[in-house]
């Protein structure tokens, strides 16, 4: 893509009221748009990364045997009546609306309700499950606070997937596979140093849930680490009890910020009973199916990635989920030499299939630096009268700052 193209321009300042640095950079870098408090939209450079995170979880979550569907975010109050959470004595963050004769919806917060009542009409014997049924989202949180930019939105983007299974053995042989697709993800979008398997609590049918938290000032959680074991475990849930069913010393346990990324749970038949999702087993014996949900909010990895890994000159992205490959920057003052051989280099590079922003524009040398920097694509070629009178061009590294020459001709 050629930036002069491109219809997003940097800035030096982010709004007054944005306080959170991940939303702060991605403003000034022109990556996303403030609607308001904890809404968000995205632009051409921040869509082409949320894709890539989409991308990278849609493989992982195809790998383990999901299946995508794109169900509703209007919600029939029915279902949800059915398990005791339309209430909003028993879930606070609702968002409602209704329709023009009174009757009431709801912008879905999460769909266990509405995809296991829609199970019903596919699972019917045993010989129908294990299955399992993802989709990327907009869920809609009337969250009360919104200070920490992408990663906590009152409208935003989950992949939420649910397992549907015959018993509890079966369940936990999932649980464990989707576990480690969880571990694959964070480490192919870069966060694979920084996130801890975290135990948390699970509510009431199960011991533990699972939280992928990584580590980051930003982050709203607390949780203690054990660095050798590579666990967590949530201060929610910390007692001397867990310790000790875990198997974990408190004297190795360093306390640090943290943000959940992803999140894993065991349903047990807590969805399935009120909504009378069964099947007949081998002996024609009806019995509710056994669930489990895993969610992650592609949004808030994206602000976490940007957390972990920004500096002071702007965003810097890894590799897999950064917006293009390539920053290619011409440096000229008259149309000439310099911009025919980038023309030809950024035609070449494309052709490759390799993904370049070419900023072609006509703008001073200082402020197209300052904008790639901010930018944070991961390598940076450069080119201009000085590099091409030595028939070479100047490639950086955005992360390590390392610059070398290398020949046009053996790029
Ligand atoms: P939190 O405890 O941070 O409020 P949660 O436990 O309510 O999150 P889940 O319901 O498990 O979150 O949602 C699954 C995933 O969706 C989370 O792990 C997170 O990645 C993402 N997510 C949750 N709430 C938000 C939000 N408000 N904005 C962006 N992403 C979110
Ligand atoms: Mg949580």
């Amino acid at each position: 893509m050629k930036q002069s193209h491109l219809f997003t321009k940097t800035r030096r300042e982010a709004p007054k009221d944005e306080v959170a640095k991940n939303a702060q950079l991605l403003i000034r870098a022109g990556f996303i748009n403030k609607e308001m408090a904890g809404v968000y939209s995205y632009l051409p450079l921040g869509l082409r990364v949320l894709n890539k995170i989409v991308n990278i979880i849609r493989e992982e979550m195809n790998a383990i045997g999901g299946q995508e569907v794109h169900l509703t975010a209007l919600q029939d109050k029915k279902n949800w009546e059915a398990t005791n959470r339309w209430d909003d004595k028993v879930v606070d963050n609702w968002f409602k609306t209704e329709l023009k004769n009174g009757t009431e919806l709801g912008l879905g917060f999460t769909h266990e309700e509405p995809l296991t009542a829609l199970m019903k009409d596919h699972v019917r014997s045993f010989r129908d499950l294990p299955t399992s049924v993802y989709q990327f989202q907009t869920k809609f949180r009337n969250e009360a606070r919104a200070k920490s930019g992408i990663m906590r939105g009152r409208e935003f983007l989950m992949k939420d997937l649910y397992s549907f299974n015959r018993d509890e053995k079966a369940h936990a042989d999932f649980y464990e596979k989707a576990k480690q697709a969880y571990l694959k993800i964070f480490d192919r979008v870069g966060l694979g140093a920084e996130t801890f398997v975290t135990f948390a609590s699970g509510g009431s049918f199960s011991k533990y849930s699972h939280e992928f938290q990584t580590l980051t000032e930003a982050g709203e959680d607390t949780i203690f680490v054990d660095e050798k074991k590579k666990i967590a475990i949530n201060k929610e849930v910390l007692n001397d009890e867990v310790l000790k069913d875990l198997g974990v010393n408190k004297a190795d346990l360093i306390e640090k910020k943290a943000v959940e990324v992803g999140n894993i749970f065991s349903l047990g038949t807590r969805f399935s009973e009120p909504l009378n999702l069964v099947y007949s087993n081998e002996e024609g014996k009806s019995v509710p199916v056994v669930m489990g949900s895993y969610g992650i909010g592609p949004g808030r990895v994206m602000g976490t990635i940007v957390e972990v890994h920004a500096d002071d000159k702007g965003l810097v992205w890894p590799e897999a989920v950064a917006p293009f490959g390539v920053h290619l920057i011409a440096i000229f003052d008259k149309v000439g030499k310099v911009q025919v051989e980038a023309d030809n280099l950024y035609k070449k590079l494309s052709d490759k299939g390799i993904e370049v922003l070419y900023d072609d524009r006509d703008t001073t040398a200082g402020e197209k630096f300052g904008d790639s920097d901010l930018i944070g694509i991961p390598t940076r070629y450069v080119i201009s009268e000085k590099t091409l009178a030595n028939n070479s061009i100047e490639i950086k590294d955005r992360l390590t700052g390392k610059v070398e020459m290398v020949k046009i001709d053996t790029l």
